[in-house]
């Protein structure tokens, strides 16, 4: 059975943000569309509001002023939930309530017509439970959208366990062509988006709580790994009050799974009204005081090495080669590679610069029999571009002797890449392996010395969080990869990030943090034991 719903007339139960976004969005693509609000005259208010920015569209030239109006004369606000009888697609943006969207759902089968199909925007409220009570569960579906909805491409079509798939692929086809991307779901806690993205909020937080870096050092990390913003000040934009609540909900709707715990340094922000933007104050301040500055090093060039060996056959060796022979060219002479070590990075006379397998700079210093050690994060944008060569000139401007330069977050010499060192890393070691760093085109932030640095074991979590959606039949890989990058603007999507990284390398960071904080926060998802036969 194939049911079209492009040409049904429209109901929109809710007229606040999402719901004026879904009128829009419809209204634009030819449907008529009625509005239904349960406060009085908001329905009315929330028409006009879309008329003038429907005008000011056709203003700014987006769009024709007869698309325009003929746009505004197909909305229409209604005064009584009735009078919507002959709506073939109903779209309910409510309050985030059970009781008040299973209550709407029953209301509206005594109202339209029997094959009508009944969609929820719900973020975090389970499509099954809501049609529980339904004589025709089966027309029940999620259909969320993303804020602002008249921008944001992602759609996900979440089926709970009686919707129909032929309601759930209508459903997709009419995203389409209003001209989204579906992607679909099971109803299951956080959908795809709100439950793969858990980590990138939550590694961070963990990392604050212990102190491993500050909030101005993960988001420059983060960003320069392709976020478009850093953990800290997107959790300060969405509000924490905000993001606290869907990370308890995902965490509560998981029996409490250990892996979504959330996290104390946030719960006390919110608990002290520190809520991010709309506060004034977050991880960052809004109101009265400047940007406070990232404190960036400017390091000395690099003392004149006997050896340089690039160790590795990954990507990041053969980028590491690339930079390296470019940083060394000045000098006449370039590094040996040495492709079957078993660890990736550069050699340079007896110490060891070691991009992060998962294993602290102190357990690398005892596997490869050195204290001067320095283990560096993945860097993981790079990788996505082609490498781009060091040159010999950044040696000569950085030889002016450590000082510390304030620099604003967007303005640093190089990309970002956290680095620690081993705690018995002789003090020449110390200033040399952010030397180092510097002169391969990086803007080296020191951290503590955990598993996995930021960048590695944020992505490393973002991947393993992903298999396990996969493993549980949520979402498919394509699907995953598409609404991270279209419901978050992710740089990458997690399969594609493992495409270019490993199994083998991911579930390496994985069983490291494992190792380290002991529990079930860190466990590998047999999705990913199961690409790679010799891991299970
Ligand atoms: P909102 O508070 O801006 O709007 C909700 C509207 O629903 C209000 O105008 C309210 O008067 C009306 N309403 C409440 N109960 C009603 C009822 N029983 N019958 C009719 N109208 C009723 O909320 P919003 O941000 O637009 O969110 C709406 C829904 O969309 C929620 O389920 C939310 O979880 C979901 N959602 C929100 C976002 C977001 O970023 N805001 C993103 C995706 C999904």
């Amino acid at each position: 059975m194939t049911i079209d719903l492009r040409n049904v007339p429209v109901l929109v139960v809710g007229a606040g943000i999402m719901g004026a976004g879904i009128v829009q969005v419809a209204a634009l693509a030819g449907h008529r569309v009625m509005l239904f609000d349960a406060r009085d005259g908001a329905a009315a208010q929330a028409r006009d509001k879309l008329a003038a920015t429907l005008g000011m569209l056709a203003e700014k030239g987006k769009l024709s002023l007869d698309a325009a109006h003929a746009a505004i004369g197909r909305i229409e606000a209604l005064t009584a939930l009735v009078d919507a009888r002959d709506a073939g697609l109903v779209v309910e943006a409510i309050v985030e309530q059970l009781d008040a969207k299973r209550g709407l759902m029953r209301e509206l089968e005594g109202i339209v017509a029997m094959d009508a199909v009944l969609a929820t925007n719900t973020s975090s409220i389970s499509v099954t439970a809501i049609g529980n009570g339904l004589q025709h569960p089966a027309r029940l579906v999620g259909m969320h959208f993303f804020n602002p909805v008249p921008l944001m491409k992602l759609v996900e079509v979440v089926s709970g366990l009686q919707t129909a798939p032929a309601v759930a692929e209508a459903i997709a086809e009419l995203a389409r062509h209003w001209g989204k991307v579906a992607v679909h779901a099971k109803s299951t806690p956080g959908f795809i988006v709100n439950r793969i993205a858990r980590p990138y909020y939550a590694e961070t937080l963990a990392l604050l709580h212990e102190q491993a870096a500050t909030p101005q050092v993960l988001d420059a990390c983060l960003r320069a790994a392709g976020f478009r913003m850093g953990p800290c000040e997107l959790m300060d934009l969405i509000g924490h009050d905000t993001n606290f609540a869907v990370t308890n909900s995902v965490y509560e709707a998981n029996f409490f799974d250990k892996r979504y715990v959330p996290s104390l340094v946030q719960r006390e922000m919110v608990a002290g009204g520190l809520l991010g933007r709309k506060s004034g104050r977050g991880f960052y301040r809004y109101e009265g005081a400047a940007a406070e500055p990232l404190p960036v090093a400017v390091h000395e060039a690099p003392a004149t090495a006997r050896q340089v060996t690039v160790h590795g056959r990954a990507a990041v060796a053969d980028a590491l080669e690339q930079s390296t022979t470019a940083a060394l060219a000045p000098q006449g002479w370039g590094p040996a590679r040495e492709r079957d070590s078993d660890w990736v990075g550069l050699a340079i006379d007896g110490a060891r610069l070691v991009l992060t397998d998962g294993r602290t700079a102190q357990q690398l210093a005892a596997d490869l029999g050195t204290p001067d050690v320095a283990v560096f994060d993945r860097p993981v944008a790079q990788l996505m571009q082609p490498a781009q060569p060091m040159h010999g000139a950044q040696l000569a401007q950085s030889a002016q002797g450590a000082q510390l330069a304030q620099s604003a977050q967007g303005a640093l010499p190089g990309t970002a890449l956290a680095y620690a060192l081993a705690p018995g890393a002789s003090d020449a070691w110390r200033a040399q392996a952010p030397a180092w760093l510097a002169a391969l085109g990086y803007a080296p932030m020191p951290v503590a010395d955990a598993p996995g640095l930021v960048v590695a074991r944020t992505v490393a979590m973002l991947v393993n969080e992903a298999a396990d959606a996969v493993l549980q039949g949520v979402c498919d890989p394509a699907a995953a990869d598409a609404a991270m990058k279209l419901g978050l603007n992710y740089p990458a999507g997690p399969f594609e990030w493992l495409a270019r990284w490993s199994v083998p390398g991911v579930i390496s960071v994985v069983q490291a943090l494992d190792r380290e904080y002991r529990g079930e926060r860190y466990r590998v998802s047999p999705w990913l034991r199961r690409q790679h036969p010799s891991q299970a």
